[in-house]
């Protein structure tokens, strides 16, 4: 939809008929590398981009919140009594933006009532993480109508809460981690064991190299069986290694590992512990080289999901090949995997000749035709108007 924020603030009024207190965005993300580390409780690499979804809010003089979409325009807006307000209470999109206000008061901070408008620009489904971008918009917003002072790391884990209890997504904090702490230029390096963060430089424009997400727009049938059966491979590996989560183990204990586990178990945590190593390297390089440097850890972290953890598919291979073929620093599939986008790190002048060389792979093989567009380190949350 895409309404500028003086349309937002229109919109708003011509819904609710009153105007908006002030707008708020947050952006949504791409994590360039670190896949299903997260819960073993190791290190992402994700950054805030350039596409983010605005919330208008007005506070009301009671307890309601009434929340409407401009991707439904014609649907009356989804209200809820904070007061009796429970979990799983709310159902369908609306779940996102009251579970926040529901997970805040969990949290023991009192929100005011609110009327809330929602837009954005962030593809839907597309592993960009709409859901996080809109759960931190109306975070910042009751943040700062509702005077809370509450931090930017407990937003994080109210979004998380809000999507984990009221959508009934069993999903991490690094989502809600890059949307709310994202900087222009930048990636942010996150620990998901002790929840701390620190911003690495991710000047693309500077080195002169664009990042093209490609949506496959595929998702296979299994991938909630498929994550749910990862989980229990890592827990295992876990468990049988003796240590509290994969986190815990290094690349020179994968000897030891590879005589203890059987012989899948052992590529799931190979996976989790190389990839973990990577991150750790992939920060080293944009701190001490920069993003040109990248390439062989992107392909390694695809190697490993493909061969390892066995979560790539056919049309995220077909992608990440292409793009190489035509000269792509590196590429490879982000998000849960079974579908979803890959990634691909190109220099601007190979962007062309890389979109091409993938939609003409995606034709040969048959796949329906692929969604290209470039993505840039954008700025986290805030108060736009
Ligand atoms: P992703 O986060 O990868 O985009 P999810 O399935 O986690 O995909 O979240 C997408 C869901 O979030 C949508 O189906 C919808 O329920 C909700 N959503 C995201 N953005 C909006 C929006 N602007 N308006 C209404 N609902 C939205
Ligand atoms: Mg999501």
């Amino acid at each position: 939809m895409n309404a500028t924020p003086l349309d937002l603030a229109a919109a708003f009024t011509e819904r609710f008929g009153t105007e908006p207190d002030g707008l708020w965005s947050a952006p949504g993300r791409v994590n360039l590398i670190g896949e299903h580390t997260d819960y073993n409780d190791g290190f992402v690499l994700p950054f805030a981009i350039n596409q983010s979804t605005t919330v208008a809010a007005a506070v009301r003089q009671d307890r309601l919140v009434r929340v409407a979409s401009t991707f439904a325009p014609d649907e009356a807006p989804v209200t809820a009594d904070l007061d009796t307000l429970e979990e799983g209470g709310v159902q369908g999109w609306a779940a996102y933006p009251i579970g926040v206000l529901w997970a805040m008061e969990q949290a023991g901070h009192r929100c005011p009532g609110l009327d809330l408008l929602v837009d954005s620009s962030v593809p839907v489904g597309a592993g960009l993480s709409s859901s996080a971008a809109l759960e931190c918009s109306v975070a910042a917003a009751v943040n700062d109508l509702g005077e809370l002072g509450v931090s930017l790391r407990e937003l994080a884990t109210i979004g998380q809460l809000a999507e984990n209890r009221m959508v009934g997504a069993p999903t991490g904090i690094m989502d809600q981690s890059a949307s709310l702490l994202g900087e222009v230029g930048h990636a942010v390096f996150l620990d998901c064991r002790s929840g701390d963060s620190r911003l690495v430089p991710l000047d693309l424009e500077g080195a002169g190299l664009e990042l093209l997400v490609i949506d496959t727009r595929v998702s296979h049938a299994h991938s909630t069986g498929g994550y749910a059966a990862r989980r229990r491979s890592c827990e295992l590996g876990a468990e049988l290694m003796g240590v509290p989560a994969l986190r815990d183990l290094s690349v020179k204990d994968l000897a030891e590992a590879a005589g203890v586990l059987d012989e899948e178990t052992f590529r799931r945590v190979r996976h989790i512990v190389t990839e973990n190593a990577r991150v750790e390297d992939a920060v080293r390089v944009l701190t001490s080289g920069g993003p040109a440097d990248l390439g062989s850890l992107l392909v390694a972290s695809h190697a490993s999901m493909r061969d390892d953890f066995e979560i790539s598919c056919a049309e995220l291979d077909t992608a990440v090949d292409a793009a190489l073929d035509a000269g792509a620093i590196g590429a490879r599939m982000t998000g849960g995997g079974f579908g979803g986008a890959a990634i691909a790190l190109v220099r601007a002048d190979d962007a062309a000749a890389v979109r091409s060389s993938v939609e003409g792979a995606f034709a040969s093989a048959g796949f329906r035709a692929p969604v290209i567009f470039g993505v840039l380190p954008g700025a986290g949350a805030a108060r736009t108007a």
